[in-house]
């Protein structure tokens, strides 16, 4: 099998809807879901919070590029336009970390970086991650770490940022 992370924002529209166009594009793939939160946008640019969310699947027949491109698919599908770099958007799914049985998959080529180079500064992607898998680790800079001491390297601040909301995301049927 392959298992991938992934994280889910949407500032643009009807966040929620895009988030939940996500857990039901990948369908039978989806093994768990993290709550939603609120956050302000990272990256300097002036916009409308995100809604945010980390989805875990897996599929035997996905490798980390077909992920990415069903998360492009995704994107496509729900009106995502690239404009401004970590500008707004209605949907953007990223991989952040995926696994072929239980060898992390590395990826540095010029269209996928596994895992992604900035999950470990992102209290957004490391607090739903968490949620989900307590235990969870991530590799940064050749090494394993818990993300839960990524995460606590933080500014609290950060870690404050990111705001548990009432909203659910549904398996599909
Ligand atoms: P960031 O990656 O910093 O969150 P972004 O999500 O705003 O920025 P995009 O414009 O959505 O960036 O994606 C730019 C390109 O990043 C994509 O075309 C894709 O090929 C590439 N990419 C590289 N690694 C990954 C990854 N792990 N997940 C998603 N896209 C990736
Ligand atoms: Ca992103
Ligand atoms: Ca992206």
């Amino acid at each position: 099998m392959t298992l991938v992370v992934l994280s889910v924002g949407s500032n643009l529209g009807d966040r929620m809807a895009r988030l939940q166009a996500v857990v039901d594009g990948l369908g039978d793939a989806v093994r768990a879901l993290s709550p939603v939160y609120e956050t302000d946008a990272w990256g300097g640019v002036e916009q409308g919070p995100f809604l945010n969310a980390v989805v875990i699947a897996d599929d035997d027949n996905a490798d980390g590029h077909e992920w990415l491109r069903r998360a492009q698919a995704l994107e496509i599908a729900n009106d995502r336009v690239r404009e401004q770099k970590w500008g707004p958007r209605t949907l953007d799914v990223d991989l952040v970390s995926c696994y072929d049985a239980d060898a992390e998959v590395f990826s540095d080529d010029e269209r996928l970086t596994l895992p992604h180079p900035l999950a470990h500064l992102r209290a957004f992607v490391m607090v739903p991650w968490l949620a989900v898998d307590p235990d969870a680790e991530l590799t940064v800079a050749g090494e394993r770490q818990r993300v839960d001491r990524l995460l606590a390297e933080l500014e609290p601040a950060d870690r404050d940022g990111v705001r548990l909301t009432g909203l659910v995301l549904g398996l599909s049927a």
